[in-house]
């Protein structure tokens, strides 16, 4: 028998099944819907899930107080740096739910067409930075638990701008 360790076996089913992720990851989404939807392999993998996202469920919000939904890509990109991870997030939950023209844009066939999934162009790092900002002035306000880590997980998010970087920068520093 290959000697397989408790944390190969955890990061293996942590990577398995997107759908099921998705699933797990909404909030209505009890432990009986899992005995009910899965079984054996499945469960395990569910309940492992469930768990990380019962991590990130501590955190909100800090312009509107809800949840963001929490993105398995996200969790891949960032799965060692929850401060990060809860960033991302908050910069996706900003465009998602407080700025709804670019979702019509984004739902738009022929616009959506030339943008690739996951793929930024210049409207959306533009938007993005003006997400991390009005996030990281509404972190040091309302000052959540660890607000001090998650605006230093904002530094390890892609195409930072100059204004953002100056932000930070003195949020840090403060
Ligand atoms: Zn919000």
């Amino acid at each position: 028998m290959s000697r397989i360790t408790e944390e190969d076996r955890i990061e293996e089913i942590r990577f398995k099944n997107r759908e099921i992720w998705e699933m797990i990851a909404r909030p209505d989404f009890g432990d009986d819907d899992i005995a009910n939807v899965l079984n054996g392999r499945q469960k395990e993998q569910a309940n492992v899930m469930k768990q990380s996202v019962a991590e990130l469920n501590k955190y909100r919000c800090p312009l509107c107080g809800y949840e963001p939904e929490w993105s398995y890509y996200l969790y891949k990109v960032f799965k060692n740096d929850i401060y990060s991870q809860v960033a991302a997030n908050l910069v996706t939950h900003y465009r998602h739910v407080h700025i709804k023209y670019y979702d019509r844009a984004w739902q738009s066939k022929a616009y959506r067409k030339k943008i690739p999934m996951y793929d930024y162009d210049g409207q959306k790092e533009l938007v993005n930075n003006r997400a991390k900002r009005q996030m990281i002035r509404a972190l040091v306000k309302k000052k959540p638990e660890n607000w001090r880590e998650i605006i230093r997980g904002f530094r390890n998010l892609k195409y930072n701008d100059a204004k953002t970087q100056e932000l930070l920068q003195s949020m840090i520093l403060k």
